[in-house]
């Protein structure tokens, strides 16, 4: 008998699941990401005890009856077909592993209802033994509820910190999303509790105000520029003197997806050290928007960084901002006046 065989495909979307599904965080991520890429006006993202129900629903284009068993199958996806789209994809999912991975590690229950369907249907999945679609009463949308993350999983379920502590993971990916897309209306709930709410009128000082409160909001200084190479650079930093012990005030956001970049983290954290005290982080967020060809957004499986080709001009350029806005805020020496 062949020793060599083709995994099962539940089997396989487990392990594939492994890359996608790092924690509860990753899964409130994927699902807001597909609220995103649905067009939504208004995104809602419930958890309960810690993490032992994560809820989200928007109000976007939904998905047809038909479809619902196809969105759960790996490698299905409405947002690219050839190797070329990839290049000009804005939509921040187009792998369509999301799903599948998801509701092989939990139990997931999808409901969707495009605005032209009279009423809504849902699909059951439990660690990927999907169940038949049924009817049900909900507007128009779509909400994806996942519960017992890991559940079947010992060792990944170890490797999770407190409840509290995943849910603070949830909540920074939910204010960094919030401020990716200020033109769309954000609403995290922690047990019944609003932590926070955005208004979705694409007002960025007002998302930063929603999230870190009016204190950092009313002293933003303002960066807008545009390079040589035709990427615009739009920020907001606030004064020195406003500062935290951790990175969570910080964001960047490349045509509208939020993104992890070390290498422009650095250059701009460098710009604010002779103003800040030792281990303390300054606030500084900014989208850019970047032609297509200046970067790769595919550089990472959750497609969490993002390789910019020119980066050392860009790094360049954005010391120099941030630098003179500061400079415009830091008081002048003084001159004596017999000197
Ligand atoms: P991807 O986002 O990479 O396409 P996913 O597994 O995350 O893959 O989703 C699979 C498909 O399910 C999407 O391409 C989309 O057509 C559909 N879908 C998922 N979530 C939503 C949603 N909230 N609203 C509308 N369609 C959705
Ligand atoms: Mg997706």
């Amino acid at each position: 008998m062949s020793k060599i065989h083709l995994l099962d495909p539940i089997v396989a979307n487990q392990i594939a699941a492994g890359e996608v599904v790092e924690r509860p965080a990753s899964v409130v991520k994927e699902l807001v990401e597909n609220s995103v890429d649905a067009g939504s006006a208004r995104i809602h993202v419930e958890v309960e005890s810690g993490i032992a129900r994560v809820r989200v629903r928007d109000d976007g284009s939904g998905i047809e009856r038909e479809d619902l068993p196809m969105a759960l199958m790996r490698h299905t996806t409405s947002k690219i077909r050839r190797l070329e789209d990839l290049e000009a994809a804005t939509t921040l999912g187009f792998r369509g592993e999301a799903l599948a991975a998801i509701s092989s590690v939990s139990e997931l229950r999808l409901a969707s209802r495009p605005s032209e369907a009279p009423v809504g249907h849902q699909i059951w999945v439990r660690y990927g033994d999907v169940a038949p679609v049924e009817p049900v009463a909900m507007g128009v949308g779509t909400e994806v509820e996942v519960s017992h993350i890991f559940a079947q999983h010992p060792a990944r379920l170890k490797g999770l910190k407190t409840p509290a502590r995943e849910f603070g993971v949830i909540q920074e990916t939910v204010q960094q999303l919030a401020l990716s897309q200020p033109e769309i209306q954000f609403h995290l709930i922690h047990d019944g509790r609003t932590v926070f709410q955005t208004a979705g009128r694409g007002h960025r000082p007002e998302a930063i105000m929603a999230v870190f409160g009016r204190d950092v909001a009313s002293q933003l200084l303002p960066i807008d520029y545009e390079t040589e190479s035709g990427i615009r650079i739009e920020g907001f930093v606030a004064p020195a003197h406003i500062h935290r012990a951790n990175r969570v005030g910080q964001g960047f956001y490349v045509n509208g997806r939020w993104v992890s970049h070390w290498g422009l983290r650095s250059v701009v954290e460098e710009a604010f050290r002779p103003n800040l005290p030792d281990r303390r982080y300054p606030y500084f967020w900014f989208w850019l928007t970047m032609p297509a060809n200046e970067l790769d957004p595919n550089a990472h499986p959750a497609k969490a960084e993002v390789r910019i080709y020119r980066e050392q001009a860009l790094k360049a350029v954005l010391f120099r901002l941030v630098r003179d806005a500061l400079v415009k805020t830091s008081p002048s020496p003084r001159i004596e006046p017999n000197a």
